[in-house]
């Protein structure tokens, strides 16, 4: 029977999984959990793309959701032969901090690391760590592998992931470590030569959303920073904003638990639309404000991606990827039309069509739509240091 591994991606409102054969890491079946306040929902699809299973549970008194949406998956997989041979578990985590800049095998001292972490990245890291817990509950022996999200960061030099502020002011050191790192890696990996190792910009455009700088392969710059909060507009989150914000919500009585809801949960596309964090919500929206939203996530990220043309000195390539990169050509075409001074241009038809390159051929940069896969970064990570380990 094959061998496989595990790779899980838990979030604040989905688990999401993939189970991969070894060494070929084919995937075999991939499903997710989409946790709301009333439902859980878990679907999972074949290699072939067809839904095996789906079922909903309509409670909503689930103590911990992300615990229970896990053992959902976990007790449809214990049913799949497939299981029985689960060599390792790998684990998107989306803070390493400064001790981890690349995977490691997780052993109880590294979660002790990681939940220092949990006021960085609130949203995410909490539910990381609780899968991983979980994971080691069911069975204490199973390898199980944390791949980082900041890790392709940290070859940025001091000076890009620097703040100006005083040094060691804090236990965990403050600078910018940048996020969406298996997301950006994997890009950097699939683009073709010569182009991948040319001054590209790779958008992350989800429901979190940063810009990558890279040349080289090798991250240069990006608009994520200490936190997941910093650079665009995303769904729900803020993005750059002037720290001075923060002091005046603070004299206004504002306490921290109140400010990071309104930071994380309550701005973005839904706080300045009012309407919704899906961005094609707001595409299909006549009101005011849904479009000032889409001028705004559109205008933040143009101006992002001049800053970060500084700082790579150029650009030859600029890479839309995940939800909105991948599938909205409204949104790709009016970043392209605002960068039409660096003669950007795309063509009308390959745009629509999600085609992977999407520029002409008299532009300046060529312009690609490749769909992301971090799971499989995971789980290439994972299996060598599965190797590593058997060896
Ligand atoms: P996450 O960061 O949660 O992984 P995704 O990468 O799945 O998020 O991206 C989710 C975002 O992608 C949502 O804002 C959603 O509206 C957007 N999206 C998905 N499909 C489309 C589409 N066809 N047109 C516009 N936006 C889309």
């Amino acid at each position: 029977m094959q061998e496989t591994i595990l790779v899980l991606n838990i979030g604040s409102a989905s688990v999401k999984f993939t189970l991969f054969s070894t060494p070929s890491l084919e995937p075999l079946f991939f499903g997710h959990v989409d946790i709301t306040d009333k439902a859980l929902t878990i679907q999972i699809k074949d290699n072939k793309n067809n839904c095996i299973y789906q079922h909903t549970l309509d409670e909503s008194n689930y103590k911990n959701q992300q615990e229970h949406a896990l053992n959902l998956v976990l007790n449809w997989l214990h049913q799949q032969e497939h299981f029985m041979h689960v060599k390792a578990v790998g684990h998107r985590v989306v803070h390493g901090g400064e001790k981890f800049s690349s995977p490691v095998k997780i052993i109880p001292e590294v979660i002790l690391e990681l939940e220092k972490l949990i006021p960085l990245a609130p949203l995410h890291q909490p539910y990381n760590i609780a899968g991983i817990k979980s994971i080691f509950k069911n069975n204490a022996k199973l390898l199980q592998v944390a791949c980082f999200d900041t890790a392709f960061h940290a070859q940025e030099s001091d000076i890009a992931r620097s703040y100006a502020l005083p040094e060691n002011i804090t236990p965990l050191k403050i600078q910018s470590y940048g996020f969406h790192g298996l997301s950006y890696q994997y890009i950097s990996e699939t683009l073709p030569e010569p182009f991948a190792t040319q001054k590209n910009i790779i958008a992350h455009l989800g429901n979190g959303a940063s810009l990558c700088a890279t040349e080289d392969k090798k991250s240069i710059a990006t608009t994520m920073g200490f936190t997941p909060l910093d650079g665009l507009p995303m769904g729900t989150r803020c993005g750059s904003i002037d720290p001075g914000v923060i002091l005046y919500l603070l004299s206004n009585n504002m306490i921290t638990k109140e400010i990071t809801d309104l930071l994380y949960n309550r701005s973005g596309l839904l706080g300045v639309s009012g309407i919704s964090s899906d961005m094609r919500t707001l595409l299909n929206s006549k009101e005011a404000n849904a479009k000032k939203a889409i001028e705004l996530f559109v205008y933040r990220t143009v101006r992002e991606i001049g800053s970060l043309i500084a700082a790579l000195g150029g650009l030859d390539n600029l890479i839309f990827t995940a939800g909105i990169g991948e599938h909205s050509p409204a949104i790709r075409q009016l970043i392209c039309d605002k960068l039409s001074w660096l003669n950007v241009n795309i063509s009308a038809e390959f745009n629509v069509q999600n085609a992977e390159l999407i520029s002409t051929e008299t532009s300046k940069v060529n312009v690609w739509v490749i769909p992301t896969n971090e799971e499989l970064v995971i789980a290439k990570q994972t299996l060598n240091i599965l190797e590593k380990i058997s060896h």
